[in-house]
C-alpha cells in the first residue's frame, strides 16, 4: 500500500505540472510564473523524499508540531527545500514557525505578524508572508475581510524588512465545480493584490487554487498553487 502511494507520486507530479503548463499556454503565462507547492501534510517524510527526488521543492504544511517533526527527520534536505507554512496560526505557536519555516501564507492580524517578525532569528534571511484573505464572505471565518486588507497590508510592510517581508495575498475559497464559479473569488483576490500596487505596495505572490480549482486560479493570476491531493493522495 504505502509502495503503491509512493510509487505514483513521480506520475501524479509529472500530471500536474503539465496541468499548470497547459493553464499557463492556455493563460498566456510563462509557466516559469507558477510556484508548484507541494501540500505535504499528514504524510510521511518518506512522501516528501520521493517527491523531492522527483524534483519538487517547494512544500507546504499545515501543523506545526507535524511539520517540525517532518522537518526533523529530512534535515538533510533543508538546504534545498522550501518550507512554506499554510495553517490556521495561533499566537502561541508564532516562535518554532518563525525558526524554521521560509514562508507564511495566513496572515489575518498584525499582531500574527508583529511576533512572527519580533521572534524571526537575525542569522536567518527575512520570512516571506502573505496575508490570507476572506474571499468568500458570510461561507468562511478564517481570513481578513477584503476591507481590512490595505490597512493589515500597510502595517504589516511597515514591519521591519530584514525580519519580515510582505509578498502578497492568499485565499481558501469555498470550493465549486464549475470554472465560472471558481474564478470569482480568485478574481476578486487579483484585483485586491493590483489595488494595493496601485497604492504603492510593491506584491508580487498571489498564493490560490488547489488540487479541484488551479487551472481557474492561474487563468486569474495565481503565481502560488498548493497542491496536496493530485500528488500525494486523499487524505
Ligand atoms: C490542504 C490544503 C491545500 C491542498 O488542498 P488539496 O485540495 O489537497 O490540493 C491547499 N491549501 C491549504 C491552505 C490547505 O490547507
Amino acid at each position: 500500500m504505502v509502495r503503491a502511494i509512493m510509487g505514483s507520486i513521480e506520475v501524479n507530479l509529472q500530471q500536474v505540472s503539465a496541468r499548470i503548463r497547459a493553464a499557463c499556454l492556455a493563460a498566456g503565462r510563462d509557466e516559469r510564473s507558477v510556484t508548484l507547492m507541494a501540500v505535504s501534510k499528514t504524510f510521511p517524510p518518506d512522501a516528501v523524499r520521493t517527491a523531492h527526488a522527483a524534483g519538487q521543492v517547494t512544500f507546504g504544511e499545515n501543523y506545526v508540531q507535524e511539520a517540525l517533526a517532518k522537518m526533523e527527520a529530512l534535515v538533510d534536505l533543508r538546504p534545498r527545500l522550501a518550507w512554506h507554512f499554510i495553517g490556521p496560526l495561533q499566537s502561541n505557536k508564532t516562535r518554532p514557525v518563525a525558526e524554521a519555516f521560509d514562508w507564511v501564507h495566513g496572515i489575518d492580524r498584525l499582531k500574527i505578524a508583529q511576533r512572527l517578525a519580533e521572534q524571526r532569528p537575525a542569522w536567518l534571511p527575512p520570512l516571506q508572508v502573505c496575508l490570507q484573505v476572506n474571499v468568500s464572505g458570510e461561507a468562511s471565518k478564517s481570513g481578513v475581510a477584503p476591507a481590512d486588507v490595505p490597512a493589515l497590508a500597510r502595517d504589516v510592510a511597515a514591519l521591519p524588512p530584514e525580519r519580515l517581508r510582505l509578498r502578497g495575498l492568499m485565499s481558501i475559497p469555498e470550493p465549486a465545480d464549475d470554472p465560472h464559479t471558481q474564478r470569482a473569488p480568485h478574481r476578486m483576490l487579483r484585483e485586491l493584490l493590483d489595488a494595493l500596487n496601485r497604492e504603492g505596495r510593491d506584491l508580487d505572490t498571489l498564493s490560490m487554487g488547489m488540487s479541484a480549482d488551479l487551472e481557474a486560479a492561474i487563468a486569474e493570476g495565481a503565481t502560488i498553487v498548493r497542491v496536496g491531493t493530485a500528488i500525494f493522495g486523499s487524505r
